[in-house]
C-alpha cells in the first residue's frame, strides 16, 4: 500500500548518510569528484545514477529534494527550479513551441511571459478565460499542443475541471500542465485528474515560511525528461541551500496546509457576513460558484480567499493601509498572513479593461492566510473594515 502524504512528506526522497543524518545533507558543492575518467563517463553519459556538477541538478541534495517532490505529486519524475517562473518557462520552451493555450485567470507574471515575451519568439499564445473551453478546442484544432491553467485561479478563485480539460487536450493531441500552487498537493493532485504535468511556484506554500524562492515541475518521465537541457543550459535549477530549506519545509507541509484550510474557511464564513463586504470569492463556501467541483476534485479549499469591498478600490486600499497582522506584500502561502490588492499589485501590469474582463475589480482584496489564529485574523480584518 502506499504511504500517506504525511509520511512521503517526512520520508519521501530522504537517504541515510554515514553519520546517520535522519534528513540528506546539505551538499554545497558545485562540483563532484571521480575515481577514475571510466567512472566518471558512467554518469556523464548516463549508465549510473551519480552526482556530477550543481547546475545540471546532479547534486544529492537537489535529487533528494525532486524525488520527495515526485512522490507529492504522484509523479514519475520531477524537477526543481530557482522559481516558479523559471518552471514555467523550461516548460514553455520545451513543450509549447506549436502554440500555448493558457486558459483562465493565472498569475500576473505567467500573463506577462505568455502575452509578452513568449511570442517574441514566434510561439503564438492564446490567453483565453476560463469558460472559452470551444475557443481552446479551435486553437488546439489549429495545432497547438499545450494547455497551461491554473485551479483555483488567482486572484478571482474560480475552479476549473481538470478532468475535463484533461480530457479536451488529449482528444486534441495535446498536453494540460496545470499550476498547483495555490492548492498544493496536500488539497489537490492534478496528475491523478488527468494532467499531464504539475508546476509549483513552490516560493508558496511548498516552501510556506516566505523565505524561499523556488520552482517544480512534475509529470511522467517521458515528458519531464525532455525538459532538464533546457533546465541546464538556461541555468536554472535551484540551489542546494535552497533545496536543502524547501526539504525541510515539506516535512511540515500537511500540518501547515490543512490548517490554514480550517483558518481561511473561518475567515471567509466571517467576510461573508460582514457588512462591508461585497462578495466572498473561496471555493469552500457552499454558494461559491465552483463549490461542487472544487468539492470533487479538491481535498480541500485551501488558504487563499479574496474579498471586494464595499466602496471601490481607494476602499480597498483604505482597507488594506488598515490590516495590522495581514501584512501587506504581494505573495502568499507562508505562516504570515498577507494581503495583496491584485490591481496594484500582481495584475498592476495588465490593462484596466484586461482586468475587468477576468472578473479583477479594484475593489478586490486577496488574502493569504497564515498559521495565526483565526480570532485574531477576522478582528484584523473587522477593524480594518469598520
Ligand atoms: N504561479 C503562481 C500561482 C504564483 O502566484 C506565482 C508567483 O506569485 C508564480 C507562479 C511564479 O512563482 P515565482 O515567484 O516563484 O517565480
Amino acid at each position: 500500500m502506499p504511504e500517506g502524504l504525511s509520511t512521503r512528506c517526512v520520508h519521501a526522497g530522504e537517504f541515510d548518510d554515514a553519520h546517520g543524518s535522519p534528513h540528506t545533507p546539505l551538499y554545497n558543492t558545485t562540483t563532484f569528484k571521480f575515481a577514475s575518467t571510466a567512472d566518471l563517463l558512467d554518469v556523464v553519459d548516463g549508465r549510473k545514477p551519480g552526482s556530477l556538477y550543481t547546475r545540471y541538478g546532479l547534486n544529492p541534495t537537489v535529487q533528494a529534494l525532486e524525488a520527495k517532490l515526485a512522490s507529492l505529486e504522484g509523479a514519475e519524475m520531477a524537477w526543481a527550479f530557482c522559481s516558479g517562473m523559471a518552471a514555467e518557462a523550461a516548460l514553455f520552451l520545451a513543450h509549447g513551441r506549436d502554440g500555448i493555450v493558457c486558459l483562465g485567470d493565472a498569475y500576473g507574471g505567467t500573463l506577462e511571459l505568455l502575452g509578452s515575451q513568449i511570442g517574441l519568439l514566434g510561439i503564438r499564445t492564446h490567453l483565453l478565460l476560463g469558460n472559452e473551453l470551444e475557443l481552446a478546442e479551435s486553437h488546439l484544432k489549429d495545432g497547438c499542443r499545450l494547455v497551461f491553467l491554473e485551479t483555483p485561479t488567482n486572484p478571482t478563485l474560480e475552479v476549473l475541471d481538470i478532468r475535463r480539460i484533461a480530457d479536451l487536450c488529449h482528444r486534441n493531441g495535446a498536453l494540460l500542465a496545470v499550476d498547483n500552487t495555490f492548492a498544493a498537493p496536500v488539497n489537490q493532485q492534478p496528475l491523478a485528474l488527468g494532467a499531464d504535468f504539475v508546476v509549483h511556484s513552490a516560493t508558496k506554500y511548498l516552501g510556506g515560511h516566505s523565505d524561499l524562492t523556488a520552482g517544480v515541475l512534475a509529470g511522467s518521465k517521458e515528458l519531464v525528461m525532455p525538459v532538464w537541457n533546457w533546465r541546464k543550459n538556461l541555468g536554472s535549477t535551484i540551489a542546494p541551500e535552497t533545496a536543502a530549506l524547501l526539504s525541510r519545509s515539506l516535512r511540515t507541509l500537511v500540518v501547515r496546509v490543512a490548517r490554514q484550510n480550517l483558518t481561511a474557511q473561518a475567515v471567509a464564513e466571517a467576510m461573508a457576513r460582514h457588512a462591508q463586504v461585497a462578495r466572498v470569492y473561496y471555493p469552500g463556501l457552499p454558494d461559491f460558484p465552483g463549490h461542487e467541483l472544487a468539492k470533487s476534485q479538491m481535498r480541500g479549499f485551501g488558504g487563499m480567499l479574496s474579498i471586494e469591498v464595499k466602496g471601490g478600490g481607494e476602499a480597498a486600499t483604505r482597507v488594506a493601509d488598515r490590516l495590522k497582522l495581514f501584512a501587506l506584500a504581494p505573495s502568499l502561502g507562508g505562516a504570515e498572513s498577507l494581503v495583496t490588492q491584485p490591481c496594484t499589485t500582481t495584475h498592476h501590469g495588465l490593462p484596466p479593461e484586461e482586468r475587468m474582463r477576468r472578473g479583477i475589480s479594484d475593489a478586490m482584496l486577496r488574502l493569504s492566510v497564515g498559521l495565526e489564529d483565526a480570532a485574531d485574523l477576522i478582528a484584523d480584518l473587522n477593524q480594518a473594515l469598520g
